[in-house]
């Protein structure tokens, strides 16, 4: 019995188009809208493969909430996320990638035309499958962490740090994410703490020169978070546990976590295969998955390198072998 009642929208010469019902068919649907789901939709569009991508939760990915980014190549002046990630989304526009928002929660890998919901309602019906969802900010865990959440506990500096102009705060993490994080609070806060659990830190040498030459940070190196503390307020202090195991209070107002991501994987694990931490299992040197037509790209598939430009660059994989899949299938 079928799962879905559906209603084919491919026109005759075999492009998808709108339908008002609730199943559409389509060539190529891309998830996701990060370097990795606007690059990948550049090229299956440029291949008429009339990709329909969906944003997902937060459009444009990552670098959206990132400051500058200076090592993608073509902006020789550096450019800030956002407007990056703006750029990508124009040029897919150009090509006639149908963008719209909406969030994928369930799928049905089992057998092709791959069924795809988007916000519990819609069904999405595809004959390839791109999944670019990237990765989301990851927490310590920490009840009190959890409880002010909102309330001077966030995960993106550049969304939240402007709250905490003039005043203390605290960021947790040692990899390029954290000393950037810190780098562009110090430039609106009164002093940052950096709180690195090891006795160094993992950042690239150009980012920890940086973090190490910036006067209002301090790094706290072999400190580990133990609490939030605050009031009605928010947040008012961190108590954390240095490597004697004693117990330092820092008087905070902001407390930033930049302590790495999670693949966003989760919807496709019944069919597709992943690593233990939910990083989507590719086929070396390709963005083949374990099911045929489906097609992973970017942080999703990435433990390694994580960067636009090969989150960018595995989407152009990803597009490709989605063409050359259709071609072999009879497209
Ligand atoms: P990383 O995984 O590189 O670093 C995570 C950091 O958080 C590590 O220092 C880790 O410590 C620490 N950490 C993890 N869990 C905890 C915990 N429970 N308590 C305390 N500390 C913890 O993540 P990033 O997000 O920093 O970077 C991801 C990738 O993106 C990297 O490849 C990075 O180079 C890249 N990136 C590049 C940027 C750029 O080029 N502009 C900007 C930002 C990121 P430990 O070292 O002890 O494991």
């Amino acid at each position: 019995m079928a799962l879905f009642k559906t209603i084919d929208n491919l026109d005759e010469k075999g492009d998808s188009k709108q339908v008002s019902s609730e199943v559409e068919k389509v060539k190529c649907l891309i998830l996701g809208s990060g370097p990795a789901g606007y690059t990948a939709a550049i090229y299956a569009a440029r291949a008429n493969l009339r990709p329909v991508l969906y944003e997902g939760l937060e459009p444009g990915g990552q670098l959206t909430t990132t400051t500058e980014v200076e090592n993608f190549p073509g902006y020789p002046e550096g450019v800030t996320g956002p407007v990056m990630m703006e750029d990508l989304k124009k040029q897919a526009l150009r090509f006639e990638t149908d963008v719209r928002f909406g969030l994928a929660t369930a799928t049905d890998l089992s057998k092709r035309p791959f069924k795809v919901t988007i916000d519990d309602k819609k069904v999405i019906e595809a004959d390839t499958l791109i999944i670019a969802t990237g990765a989301t900010a990851k927490y310590l865990g920490l009840e009190s962490e959890t409880k002010f959440k909102g309330q001077g506990v966030s995960a993106c500096a550049t969304c939240d740090g402007f709250f905490y102009k003039g005043k203390d705060v605290a960021v947790v993490g040692g990899g390029d994410t954290a000393a950037e994080e810190a780098t562009y609070l110090a430039g609106i806060c009164n002093k940052v703490y950096l709180i690195v659990r090891k006795d160094y830190m993992r950042a690239s040498k150009v980012m920890v020169d940086r973090v190490m030459n910036t006067p209002n940070i301090e790094v706290l190196f072999e400190h580990v978070t133990k609490e939030i503390v605050g009031d009605m307020s928010g947040v008012t202090g961190v108590v954390l546990t240095n490597s004697k195991g004693k117990e330092v209070k820092k008087d905070i107002h902001g407390f930033f976590v930049a302590i790495g991501h999670k693949p966003n994987s989760d919807i496709f694990k019944p069919y597709i295969e992943t690593d233990e931490i939910g990083y989507i299992k590719t086929v070396a040197g390709s963005s083949k998955t374990n099911v045929e037509g489906v097609f992973a790209c970017g942080d999703v598939m990435d433990p390694t390198y994580r960067q636009a430009i090969t989150a960018a660059g595995s989407g152009c994989k990803a597009a490709i072998d989605a063409e050359r899949f259709l071609g072999s299938v009879g497209h």
